[in-house]
Order: C-alpha cells, then structure tokens, then sequence
C-alpha cells in the first residue's frame, strides 16, 4: 500500500542542534546495523522505517558493511526509500560510513583515499541516492596518515557525494587533530558517532570535552547496549533476540554478567514511571553534549516506547545518585 508520511509527524520530536553547525537532528535517530539485512523480513523493516518517519524520525543511519550481507541494509534502505520516502528526501538526512572490512584485498578496509573514495561510490548506488547527508569515517586508521584520510572525506564532500562529514570511533587525541585539518579545509565536520549507554562511560573521559571545544555534535550509538537495558532479558533470553542469535556482537554471558544491574536500573525507572529503555535513552538526552541518540529497533513497537523516553527527560539528583550506585560495582 502508498504510504503517505503522517501529517502530525514533526509535533512530538525534538531537534538538537549538530555542535555548532546549521545542522539539527532529531533527539532519537534510527540505525540500521541489524535488521535490515538480506536475511531480515522486508515487511518488517519497512512497517519500523514508516514508524520512525511518522514520529519525527528524520535521520537513519548505515554503513557501506551493514546487512548481512554486507552492503545490503543500503539496499534494503535503497529500495524503501524509493517506494515510500523518495518524495520525503529533503526532509532526511541519511548518513553512510566506511572503514571497516568491506570488500577482498587491501583497498577496501581502514582509512586510504582509495577505499573511501571507492566506497561511498558503491554506497551511493545501493542506496540509489545522488548524495548522502552526513559521510564518516567508520574507525580510525592507525596506519594512513590521518591528513590522507581527511583530504578524502573533504574531496568527498567537494564532489557533492557527502554534504557533511564525522567520524567515529576515534580517540579524543585523533579527534581533536581531524577536527583541525578539516577546519583548515573549510570541510562542514559536524558529528562524532561513539559508543555511549549507562554500561559504556568511556566518552566522558575527555571524548565529550573536546568535541565541545571543536564545535563537534555526539550522536550515541547502541545506547541501550543492544538491548540489555530494557526489559526483554529480565525473564532469561529469547531466542529472537540479538543475544539468543549466534551472528551477532551480544552473547548469553555478556547478558548475565550484567543481570543485577539491568534488574536494579529496572526498579529506578519503575519508580520514575518509565520503562528501562526510556530510562536509558533519557539519561544520555539529559546531557547537554549529545546531540541524538541512536537506537536500533527489531519491531516498530520497540521504536514506539523508545521515542516515549522523550516524555520524561528530567532526572532528580537522588536518582542520579541511585544509578551511580548500581553502575558504581
Ligand atoms: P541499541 O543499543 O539501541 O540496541 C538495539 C536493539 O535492542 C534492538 O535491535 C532490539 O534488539 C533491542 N531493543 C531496542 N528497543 C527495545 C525495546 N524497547 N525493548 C526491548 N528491546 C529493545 O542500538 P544498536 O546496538 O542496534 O546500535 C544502534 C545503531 O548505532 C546501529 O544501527 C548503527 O547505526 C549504530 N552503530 C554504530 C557503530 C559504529 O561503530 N559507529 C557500532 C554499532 C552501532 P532485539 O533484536 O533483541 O529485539
């Protein structure tokens, strides 16, 4: 059936402003990691990509690997979109990465001008797009010199492949010295995508300062560690889960060895009137140094309660406290 975006879609969300560029993006974004593969139902991604534009979900988010396998999530992206949102494209922005393992030899892996350039040409073409919002280096490359890869990424944007660019995955040293070189080539460097939960602090040990200091937004990816913080572990592990499958980054033990902490954060939101996912979401929207947060979703239903986290994005010092405590073991 045609699919007409819904009329009250930009009511309910918030925008944030990119750092200190012209650039708003939605508090809750949609990442396409998994679910959107080959090997995933096509039904299914479509009913949570309409879902996520219905609310005010205005940015979606992949990667040149991202399936399995790799490249078809922006195919699967590629053909939606020209189904249901090619009519919406100016009201998306669409972002795409490379840097991580992607096709055979060795030029397409890491951070060379060639596999970058290469790849967002393949990627432009699976998803069928003449342009990609935001284009990022995926993970730093310990072995090309950094000026190599940010002269790339600037081509890329001079092309009109990219109209802005980030990074991910980068230290704060590296991130501050991208910053300069892409300041000194006037290049539109508006992002920082890391890895930010309750369970993974590492961004606040000087990540978050220096993008402040450059003017760099944080978008927050796997901010409900995979799923660990709601409450679809609380009663052992389906077996459609992301840790009940056996291809993916989340496993059983990694579940269990945080039980009594997703237990204990699941009373906290209770008492605050929220689901743990809500809870999650909101305590990393509270701070002033993130822009989006970047979940993923299996159901539109899951999307739905992710987006309510909006509702309630004030947190008491006491309960501060108490998640200190639980996090503090
Ligand atoms: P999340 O931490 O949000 O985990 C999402 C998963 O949690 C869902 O697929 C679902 O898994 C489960 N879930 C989500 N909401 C609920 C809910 N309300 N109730 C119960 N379970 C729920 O994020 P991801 O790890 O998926 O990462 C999000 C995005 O971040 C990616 O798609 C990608 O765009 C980006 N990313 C970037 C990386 C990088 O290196 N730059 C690395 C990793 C991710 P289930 O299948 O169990 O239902």
């Amino acid at each position: 059936t045609e699919y007409m975006a819904s009329s009250k879609r930009y009511d309910a969300m918030k925008y944030n402003r990119c750092g200190k560029s012209g650039l708003l993006l939605p508090a809750i974004s949609l990442g396409l990691w998994h679910n959107f593969g080959e090997v995933d139902n096509m039904f299914n991604a479509r009913k949570i990509l309409r879902t996520a534009f219905d609310l005010g979900i205005t940015h979606f988010d992949l990667a040149n690997n991202y399936g399995p396998p790799f490249g078809s999530a922006e195919e699967t992206f590629g053909l939606l979109f020209k189904k249901d949102f090619k009519q919406y494209r100016d009201e998306l922005i669409i972002s795409t990465k490379a840097g991580y393992d992607m096709w055979p030899g060795p030029y397409g892996n890491l951070g060379s001008r060639k596999y970058l350039i290469a790849s967002i040409d393949q990627s432009l073409k699976r998803l069928g797009l003449d342009y990609v919002d935001i284009f990022y280096h995926h993970r730093p490359d310990p072995d090309t010199p950094l000026e190599e890869t940010m002269v790339a990424l600037s081509d890329i944007v001079r092309q009109g492949k990219a109209l802005y660019v980030g990074i991910s995955n980068y230290e704060p040293k590296e991130t501050a010295e991208a910053a300069k070189i892409l300041k000194e080539l006037k290049v539109p460097f508006v992002l920082h995508q890391a890895r930010y939960s309750l369970f993974d602090r590492w961004v606040e040990d000087g990540l978050l300062k220096t993008l402040e200091d450059n003017g760099v937004g944080c978008i927050a990816f796997s901010p409900l560690a995979q799923g660990m913080l709601t409450d679809k572990y609380l009663k052992g592990i389906p077996k459609d889960s992301r840790a009940g499958k056996n291809f993916t980054y989340l496993n059983e033990e990694q579940v269990q060895d945080n039980m009594n902490k997703i237990q204990e954060l699941n009373e906290i939101a209770k008492n605050r009137g929220q689901k743990l996912s809500q809870m999650a979401i909101g305590w990393l929207l509270a701070q002033q140094s993130i822009t989006s947060v970047l979940v993923g979703a299996s159901s539109s239903d899951q999307l739905k309660e992710n987006v309510k986290a909006l509702e309630n994005l004030t947190f008491s010092k006491k309960e501060l406290e108490l998640i200190e405590d639980v996090l503090k073991f």
